[in-house]
């Protein structure tokens, strides 16, 4: 093997310098840029804004469009990418009223810790917390349900672990005992005995109550009688 070489001549400043000093470029001959590191920056800074313009107007064409989104899928796809989303996720669900997901949260009092809220630090403080811990398909889960988002009390399990360990299990779970089911379309609680009976379902009853039944089903008619009139 030829022996590397260890200083180049920058074409901008002329300076003979370290390799170490040149950025890697695959494309060059000798895998090195033409212009030194400290010219390159040099350079950047006195052009920022014509710079910064460019790569604007280059990412409204649709080529730069097609590389952004791209970019941004690749980036969703990492580990980065993906625990930026269960962050951004969870302070949805305890932040945002307008989430699907607020009422057994943020309306419960749960929180997230200041470590993880920081707006500056607040994603590198939880990927360095939780990412080495992570691995592909796992979710987010809170050991104890009622306590908030922080290290202490996060872990990464799978789907089934996390579904059996939500609020809503626990609290079907409860009234089961009781005798009593909540239906998932009026929310009422009632008793076990105002449900229809269902094979497929776990607990072999009906997910809404007999009254949301009847409704929805005299909905259905009278859609199915408007369609044939039209
Ligand atoms: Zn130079
Ligand atoms: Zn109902």
């Amino acid at each position: 093997m030829e022996p590397k070489k260890k200083t180049k001549v920058c074409s901008r400043c002329g300076q003979r310098k370290p390799v170490s000093e040149f950025c890697r470029q695959t494309a060059a001959k000798d895998g090195l840029a033409y212009w030194c590191k400290a010219c390159i920056k040099a350079y950047n800074k006195a052009h920022r804004t014509e710079i910064t313009a460019q790569k604007k107007a280059y990412y409204r064409t649709p080529i730069g469009r097609a590389v952004n989104k791209r970019a941004g899928k690749k980036y969703r796809k990492s580990k980065r990418g993906h625990l930026k989303g269960v962050l951004r996720d969870a302070k949805n669900r305890c932040y945002n009223p307008n989430d699907s997901g607020y009422p057994q949260y943020g309306e419960r009092g749960i929180k997230i810790c200041k470590r993880w809220l920081n707006k500056k630090a607040g994603f590198d403080n939880f990927f360095s917390d939780m990412s080495s811990s992570y691995t592909k398909g796992l979710w987010i889960d809170r050991i104890n349900v009622n306590g908030n988002y922080k290290p202490s009390n996060c872990r990464w399990v799978t789907r089934e672990i996390s579904d059996n360990n939500t609020q809503k299990t626990i609290e079907r779970v409860k009234l089961a005992k009781q005798g009593l089911k909540r239906c998932s379309r009026c929310k009422k609680i009632l008793p076990v005995a105002g449900f229809n009976k269902c094979k497929t379902t776990k607990s072999k009853l009906a997910s809404s109550c007999k009254t949301c039944m009847r409704k929805y089903q005299q909905q259905r008619k009278t859609k199915k009688k408007k369609n044939k009139k039209k």
